[in-house]
């Protein structure tokens, strides 16, 4: 058995090595790359992908999960052996099912379409790619279709981010959260506007830069295995769980663009960084869920990072940096200015209380694409109208309108937008949890001190990687299915003391 899962994982380990050969090749790309060198690295980029799909999916892989299923089962089930045969089981069965040739083209046509779609949003020319993207739904489909037996086309491809969560269980939980929501947006937008000039005054690039780097490196963040560099649109990526990195895009004349996209990246990396180290090259050194990744960066970005505690200790430090712009600006101005609800058009700079609004329109969307109810010559006027019926307004274009996400335009199209508002509500969830557990976080958050909330986060989700499912990790931390309670609970509380209700 020892024989038989050494070269089990040995196997592993060098898809893992392609797999992060290919998110080196990525990461470049969409940083430091000049434009000719767009086409070689789809190619090069989908090379990578089909030899470690192919070494993945060989038969031999099969095999070893077969001749290991007694040992597995005679193990406990929170066992490494055991979580590692089972991981990787589910996964190889999820590729298996995928053609190696239908998933290198699809590789190939999502990386030209990235490069299109970086021009076409600026230029504000949906046309430009809207080709691209109906062959893009055309390869979700056939990609679904490889796992008959689905009660909706789109949750294979949920699956693949936040496995177990159908398009039917989303929409009820979306539908339960909406009902909350409209209600708490309107009474807060029928108020007069909160002032926000304060963010919108210049503020140069560099300093911005490492005010944010100072903050996340009290959060955790270990620049010893990680840096930061510039995007357009920001992400976190992983190399190894010694490398992991985030991007930003910095405004100089918006101070919240790369402060908070800053802190959301770095709650991703804090997550991927305290993976427990032997998982190192295994399918378990990865978070377990989009929606559990997605609830680190909103936990660290919003619930700690937008807090008044946070700011009470930070705003004096951001007053030094830019004295000038913010040393006759109160506290009380800067805080309301930084939790700002207004209705708007752009997803990432949402507000807490309107976001998931944006995200419900987007998941919308993209299962009516793949029901083939909408065509995509259609989407961009469907999308202003679902903006104007939703959020009251429409976009004067379709680079703030349907080109603003880069979700469809570099991957699939189903799958990538329900997990931001899973990811939401568990970051309620596990903050709640944090704190009955140490009731004095807040208070050493007024201190700059992160030690006992990323500890507690590093113990009871980040050591586990992909141990452990999204629903198991929820009933482990919580002893409870998952819930919208604490999220509502959080957001009324917060705004309501903001604005009076
Ligand atoms: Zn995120």
């Amino acid at each position: 058995m020892e024989k038989k899962l050494e070269e089990l994982k040995n196997r592993l380990f060098e898809v893992n090595d392609l797999n992060m050969i290919g998110a080196v090749l990525n990461w470049d790309q969409s940083t430091y790359m000049p434009p000719g060198g767009a086409a070689a690295r789809g190619r090069q980029m989908a090379t990578a992908g089909r030899i470690a799909h192919e070494k993945f999916t060989d038969a031999a892989v099969g095999k070893l999960l077969d001749d290991l299923q007694s040992y597995e089962e005679s193990l406990p089930y929170d066992h490494d052996d055991a979580a590692l045969i089972r991981v990787t089981r589910r996964n190889y069965e999820q590729l298996t099912k995928v053609p190696g040739e239908l998933l290198a083209t699809f590789l190939a046509h999502s990386a030209e379409t990235y490069q299109i779609w970086a021009k076409a949003r600026p230029e504000n020319d949906f046309t430009a790619v809207s080709t691209h993207l109906e062959k893009t739904v055309d390869y979700s489909r056939q990609i679904a279709n490889c796992f008959p037996g689905y009660d909706h086309i789109a949750d294979p491809l949920i699956d693949f981010s936040d496995l177990g969560m159908k398009a039917e269980s989303v929409r009820t939980l979306f539908a339960e959260l909406r009902e909350a929501l409209v209600p708490l947006a309107q009474a807060i937008t029928a108020q007069e506007l909160a002032d926000d000039s304060c963010l919108k005054q210049t503020y140069p690039e560099n300093e911005q830069l490492a005010f944010g780097q100072q903050i996340i490196k009290a959060y955790g963040y270990d620049f010893e295995r990680g840096r930061q560099d510039k995007t357009h649109h920001p992400f976190m990526t992983k190399f190894s769980l010694g490398d992991v990195r985030i991007t930003t895009r910095v405004k100089e004349n918006d101070l919240s663009e790369a402060l908070f996209s800053t802190l959301h990246e770095a709650g991703h990396a804090l997550y991927e960084q305290g993976i427990n180290m032997a998982y190192e090259g295994t399918p378990l050194a990865n978070g377990t869920s989009s929606g559990v990744h997605e609830s680190q960066s909103r936990l660290w970005e919003n619930q700690v990072g937008r807090s008044r505690t946070f700011w009470q200790h930070y705003y004096p430090q951001l007053q030094a940096a830019f004295p000038a712009q913010l040393g006759a600006v109160s506290l009380d101005t800067f805080y309301r200015a930084v939790n700002k609800v207004q209705r708007s058009l752009i997803r990432t700079d949402a507000d807490e209380v309107t976001y998931n609004l944006h995200v419900m329109i987007r998941f919308d969307l993209e299962l009516a694409l793949l029901e083939g109810s909408l065509s995509v010559k259609d989407l961009p006027e469907m999308w202003h109208g679902r903006y104007q019926s939703d959020l009251g307004l429409r976009a004067p274009d379709d680079s703030d309108g349907v080109l603003q996400d880069v979700h469809w335009y570099g991957g699939l199209v189903g799958g990538a937008f329900q997990g931001y508002t899973l990811g939401n509500i568990m970051s309620a969830l596990f903050y709640e949890q944090a704190l009955t557990a140490h009731p004095e976080i807040p208070a050493e958050i007024g201190q700059g001190q992160f030690n006992t909330l990323h500890t507690w986060l590093q113990n009871s989700i980040y050591t586990h990687g992909s141990k452990f499912t999204a629903n198991e990790l929820v009933e482990r931390v919580t002893g409870a299915p998952l819930t919208i309670a604490p999220y509502i609970r959080y957001l009324q509380t917060k705004f309501g003391e903001l604005y009076k209700l």
